[in-house]
Order: C-alpha cells, then structure tokens, then sequence
C-alpha cells in the first residue's frame, strides 16, 4: 500500500498516519517532522528551512524534495509506505512519480482531507507535538495520559511554533495556492479518493481501509 495524504494543516493526515502506520506497518514518512528534525539539529538543511516554516511558507523544491525521497528510496521497496505532508506542489508530486519509476512503483492512492475551516482552527489551536518523537496530540479531543508527557516516549510536549493564530491563516493560504492544485494531479491519475477530515481519526481510517478493501484488486494489476 503505497498512499499519500493531501489536505489543510489540522485535517489530521498525521494523525491518521500515524495509525495507518501502526496498523497496517506502513512507513510512516513526515516532510515536517523530518524539516522540524533538521531545525532542531541545526544541519544545513535545517538552517535554510527555519525561516521558510517559522512564516508559515513553503521550504523550496529542492530542499524537501530530496530529503523525502532519500527516506522514501532507503524504504519503499520492502515495505509499503504512507506520505504526510509531501507532495505539497506540482513540481514535488512530478519528482516523486519520477523517483517511483525508477523503482518500478506507481503510487497506489492520493487520499484527500476535505476539511471544514471550523475543524481547522480547532485542532491547530489545540495540537500538542512531542519534541522527541513527533507524534501529536490534541489537549481536548486527544490528550496524553499525564498532561505534556508523551504516551509513547515519554518526551515533552510542546506547541509547534507555526500553530500559533498568526501563522495559521498563512499555512492555509499556502495551501489553497500550492496544494488544492495537487487535486486535479492525482485526480487525472484516477488515483485521488476523499475522506472526510472533519471525522474522528478512527472514522477516516476505518474509510482509507475500506477504499483499500474495496480497491484492492485494482492494487494488484497496477503493481
Ligand atoms: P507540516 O508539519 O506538514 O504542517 O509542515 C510544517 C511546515 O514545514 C510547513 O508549513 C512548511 O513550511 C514545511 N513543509 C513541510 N512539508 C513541506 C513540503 N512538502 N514542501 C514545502 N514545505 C514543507
């Protein structure tokens, strides 16, 4: 199973990734965890990215492009993989066909998050990262069991940075230019399928399994 999530900040791709990765052991690859990685580690990579994320703007092509697909080459051909975050333009999603290609592989499913406004601010105002291992909380609909402790790690939790009000509203707009394009790629692909990101994680799981149950067939011819 080899997926990409495409929708808003806050539509719960990460969420939802992480579960898929949990329960179906998919490669769970995060071009902002992997950027917020860099920055924190202060590489060179890092460095040119932090201003970009702290504005709420895109990092450039090339810089995220051939960080994810580094991962992605080191990973994808033992075990299937699910995308969050990355494509994120045209030229990212052109990139990565190219790299799956090479290797032989099509993408099997873009899954899109339609998500209501309202949903969005909610969850990015009440999102919680942990600073060690990325997974993400939310202090009302998803809280940890100890407050700022991570279940999983035991790492702390913070705020990202780029979920306070300020920042937001740039990432959506961001995302209604660069992103909402991607659409109408993976859609021409006949690869683009839409869950609804308003629902809880579990419901749009339950919905990214079914489209996987109910398409699996197609899966395997088109490998
Ligand atoms: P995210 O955690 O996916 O919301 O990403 C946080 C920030 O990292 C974004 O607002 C961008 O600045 C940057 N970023 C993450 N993924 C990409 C990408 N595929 N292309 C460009 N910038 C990205």
């Amino acid at each position: 199973m080899r997926l990409v999530l495409l929708g808003p900040p806050g539509a719960g791709k990460g969420s939802a990734a992480q579960v898929l990765s949990d329960q179906l052991g998919l490669v769970h690859i995060a071009s902002g965890h992997l950027l917020r990685d860099a920055v924190r580690a202060q590489t060179a990579l890092g460095r040119q990215a932090d201003g970009y994320m702290q504005r709420g703007e895109l990092v450039p092509d090339h810089l995220v492009t051939a960080m994810v697909l580094e991962q992605l080459e080191a990973v994808a051909k033992d075990r299937g993989f699910v995308l969050d975050g990355f494509p994120r333009t045209q030229a990212q999603a052109v990139e990565l066909d190219a790299a799956l290609g090479r290797m032989k592989m099509l993408m099997d499913r873009a899954i899109y998050f339609k998500t209501s406004p309202e949903t969005i601010v909610s969850r990015l105002a009440g999102r919680r990262v942990c600073q060690s291992c990325g997974a993400n909380y939310h202090m009302t609909n998803h809280p940890p069991a100890v407050a700022d402790v991570c279940d999983r790690c035991h790492g702390t939790l913070a705020q990202r940075d780029d979920d306070k009000p300020e920042t937001i509203s740039q990432r959506l707009k961001v995302c209604l230019r660069e992103t909402e394009p991607l659409l109408g790629y993976y859609r021409e692909r006949g690869v683009l399928r839409t869950v609804n990101g308003d629902e809880s994680v579990e419901a749009v799981v339950r919905h990214v399994i079914a489209i996987w149950e109910r398409e699996q067939l197609r899966f395997g011819e088109r490998r």
